[in-house]
């Protein structure tokens, strides 16, 4: 990032990217909820070429005790880049990159979740990247929060979230690694789609207020159209069609069917001797 010089041309002579994208264009996203049966919560995001599983437990007991808030629950989030996730091995463990990552993920979410309901507890989120090609961290908070409501945990909306930047003077939306690395500019940016509060922005090289305003601006539709993958996910997992539980209604009708005729038959051999072909 700022601007160092290569010899990749990051935007071609029909105003393409390198994988042949326009400016505005986003990366192909999937998003699953519930991956994981030990978590309470779960998402799994692919993004480009980007990997990311996010799983929640809690609100439970805080640890370590002294953080505990007696008015409130906390959200402790980990980021973790797997060794594998990125060409040149990363050294195993937290570093000051994962630190900073989790810390802002972490007061993105508070945010959102109505930690006054849960005084005293933690929110756990864990976030692994699998696979990194950029813009790992808004992969990992766009998974973590449609775990959190994998999770059942109350709050007032997701969080969609997606980065623009700038690349060979022009303003484009997510990045990939080669534009993270040798573009002038990265701008991600956390948005609480139904109020339209701003829960995370940075920015990484250098901007004019204009350049600023229009990347702002394309990240914030884009996170828009997340939103929708993001719900989608969530209703792919809780919502049932009348089609899909059809099979279900039928046995359903045929069994109380024949319990009726089982119990017109019972109330039939429970009529008394004397009253039986008498009267
Ligand atoms: N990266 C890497 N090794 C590292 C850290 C990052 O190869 O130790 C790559 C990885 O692909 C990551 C990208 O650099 O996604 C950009 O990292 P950045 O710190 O900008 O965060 P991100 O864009 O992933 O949120």
């Amino acid at each position: 990032m700022g601007g160092i010089t290569t010899d990749i041309k990051l935007i071609d002579e029909k105003g393409l990217r390198l994988d042949g994208r326009r400016p505005d264009e986003l990366r192909p996203l999937k998003i699953e909820a519930g991956v994981l049966r030990r978590a309470d919560g779960s998402a799994y995001v692919e993004w480009g070429e980007n990997k990311v599983l996010a799983a929640v437990y809690g609100p439970r007991e805080c640890h370590p005790r002294h953080r505990q808030n007696p008015a409130r629950a906390i959200v402790q989030c980990n980021y973790n880049m797997a060794s594998f996730s990125v060409s040149d091995r990363k050294r195993p463990g937290p570093d000051r990159r994962s630190q900073e990552i989790s810390k802002i993920i972490s007061e993105a979410l508070e945010h959102v979740v109505f930690t006054h309901l849960f005084p005293r507890t933690s929110i756990d989120v864990y976030i692994e990247v699998l696979q990194a090609n950029a813009g790992t961290r808004c992969a990992g908070l766009t998974a973590a929060s449609v775990a959190l409501a994998d999770a059942g945990v109350p709050m007032k909306d997701l969080i969609a979230s997606c980065a623009a930047g700038k690349v060979a003077d022009t303003i484009i939306l997510d990045l990939r690694k080669e534009e993270d690395n040798f573009g002038q500019a990265d701008v991600p940016l956390g948005i609480v789609p139904r109020t339209g509060e701003i829960v995370l922005l940075q920015m990484d090289g250098d901007l004019t207020v204009e350049e600023f305003n229009t990347a702002l601006t394309m990240a914030t539709d884009a996170c828009y159209r997340i939103y929708e993958t993001q719900k989608d996910a969530l209703r792919q997992k809780y919502c049932v069609s009348k089609d899909d539980i059809a099979g279900d209604i039928e046995e359903a009708a045929e069994n109380i069917e024949e319990s009726k005729k089982e119990n017109e038959l019972e109330q039939q051999d429970d009529v008394p001797d004397d009253q039986e072909g008498g009267q």
